[in-house]
């Protein structure tokens, strides 16, 4: 069915094709190896010592491949020549929305960074090729946010992966052409409706009812804090079909066009930093059989499966925004004096620095694990996800902190970016599962099946 419809990195991945080094780095990639790539048991004898040559496989590499750090080199230059000198605007249109959900990049600076990210290959990365994709994979994607965050630009390259994930594992028939498709080449948005009223971080407890009447399904209920809901072409909604069997047999997800008789959404819940979610009521929307996505009462594991791609582009974020802070606290603990003193003398600032430059690496890494687990698939990574948006979330909170401190008054002022950080992170910390509930996860599992293997 399908031509390419994206237009690949072609650039980069020629390079790499015609550079030795692009090939001797790719081929003697093992651990954190993206599955693009071959593995030649000729190039990898040069990285064995002398008691490792013995030994039947090679040790674990912590290299990126070398298409990735040309991938990560171009979004740096990306971030660096147009995100960057957008942050003015972005930090302004935020301060002056109030109540409003205006969006804080003006719709045809979004235009065009989206014109000029497809430019330069970076649309579709972890999008099959068969459908026009470039197929890199989560731990290309991780690599890309990580660097796209080292800017506030609240700028998102398409498509959005978790509903991307979920589109691709549950859509079937027609709705390859009518709504995957269209999501993956980002023509159409899509937003999830899950969180109500009285389920939240407990999800298994929604309330939503989907009843099949009549050869059509009627949904009735009420949906919050769905975040782009005004903005999507089709939101994917999670309801109950069957009430006994709750999230185990009784919740099916729903795909619910835009402009659908009786979905509305009426108000927008101002909260802090960057995100204006919206409420969604349900009143009497009847969708035909084509819109259930999946199978019917098993919509709960592919939401969660969806979650966790989520909890790992947090920790991506992070990521990105812990680096920022630190470029932006070496130089001025460097230049800044007082008593007569550099702060690069203090020993407190010494700490702030090292302690922030040491919890970025640990959750990077874990992060990267992660990613690379769910290019390999086959495995379980649910705790891997809970652990690194638990520890991603509650890291950057920390060292955008210890950043506003370093800079004094102004850490604090909007002429920089680090008062506009502390706020769009802190709600990291509560969507996709606040962090108590997943060191709850955590232990539960270590609890009832003991210590992994890894
Ligand atoms: C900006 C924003 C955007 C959002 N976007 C979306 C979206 O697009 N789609 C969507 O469906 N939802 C969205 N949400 C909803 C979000 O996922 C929920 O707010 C979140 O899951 C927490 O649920 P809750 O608010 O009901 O808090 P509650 O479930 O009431 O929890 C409150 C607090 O109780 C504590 N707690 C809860 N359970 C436990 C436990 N087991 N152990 C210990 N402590 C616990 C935690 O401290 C938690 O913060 C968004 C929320 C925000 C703020």
């Amino acid at each position: 069915m399908t031509k390419p419809v994206l237009s690949l990195s072609k650039g980069n991945l020629e390079a790499l094709e015609t550079s030795t080094a692009g090939r001797a780095s790719r081929d003697r990639h093992v651990g954190f190896r993206h599955p693009a790539m071959t593995y030649t048991a000729a190039a990898r004898a040069p990285y064995y010592n002398t008691g490792a040559r013995n030994r039947k496989e090679r040790p674990m590499d912590f290299e990126l491949p070398e298409e990735l750090r040309m991938l990560r080199e171009t979004v740096a230059r990306f971030v660096r020549e147009e995100l960057i000198p957008l942050e003015p605007v972005v930090i302004r249109r935020e301060a002056e929305r109030g109540l409003t959900d205006t969006p804080l990049i003006p719709p045809e600076a979004e235009e065009k960074l989206k014109s000029k990210a497809k430019e330069i290959g970076l649309y579709g990365i972890d999008v099959p090729e068969e459908y026009g994709g470039q197929n890199m994979g989560m731990l290309a994607k991780a690599v890309v946010i990580e660097e796209l965050k080292t800017s506030i630009v609240p700028f998102t390259l398409p498509p959005d992966s978790p509903n991307l994930w979920m589109l691709r594992e549950s859509c079937k028939g027609d709705q390859v052409e009518k709504y995957f498709i269209p999501y993956a080449t980002g023509e159409k948005k899509s937003a999830i409706a899950i969180t109500e009223p009285s389920a939240g971080s407990d999800p298994a407890a929604m309330q939503m009812r989907a009843e099949y009447k009549n050869g059509k399904w009627v949904l009735n209920g009420q949906k919050i804090f769905i975040s782009g809901a005004r903005r999507a072409d089709f939101i994917i909604v999670m309801a109950v079909t069957d009430p006994k069997k709750g999230s185990r047999g009784g919740i099916t997800a729903f795909i619910v066009d835009k402009d659908t008789k009786g979905m509305s959404i009426p108000s927008v819940f101002s909260t802090i930093g960057e995100h204006a979610p919206y409420a969604v009521f349900f009143d009497d929307v009847e969708v035909p059989d084509g819109q259930v996505l999946g199978e019917i009462g098993n919509g709960f594991a592919p939401m969660q499966n969806r979650l966790g791609v989520r909890r790992m582009e947090i920790a991506c974020r992070s990521l990105g925004y812990a680096r920022r802070c630190l470029e932006l606290m070496i130089p001025q603990a460097n230049q800044r004096k007082t008593f007569g003193a550099l702060l690069a003398d203090r020993q407190q600032v010494q700490w702030w620095i090292a302690d922030s430059f040491q919890e970025m690496e640990m959750v990077r890494w874990i992060t990267w694990r992660l990613a690379w687990k769910m290019d390999q698939g086959g495995h379980d990574w649910r705790r891997d996800a809970a652990m690194v948006k638990l520890q991603g979330s509650e890291m950057v909170g920390r060292v955008v902190d210890r950043a506003m401190q370093l800079f004094g008054g102004m850490g604090m002022s909007k002429d920089m970016p680090l008062e506009y950080m502390a706020r769009a992170c802190r709600v990291w910390r509560i969507f996709e599962g606040p962090s108590e509930v997943h060191r709850w996860f955590i232990a539960r599992d270590l609890l009832r099946n003991g210590m992994p293997n890894s």
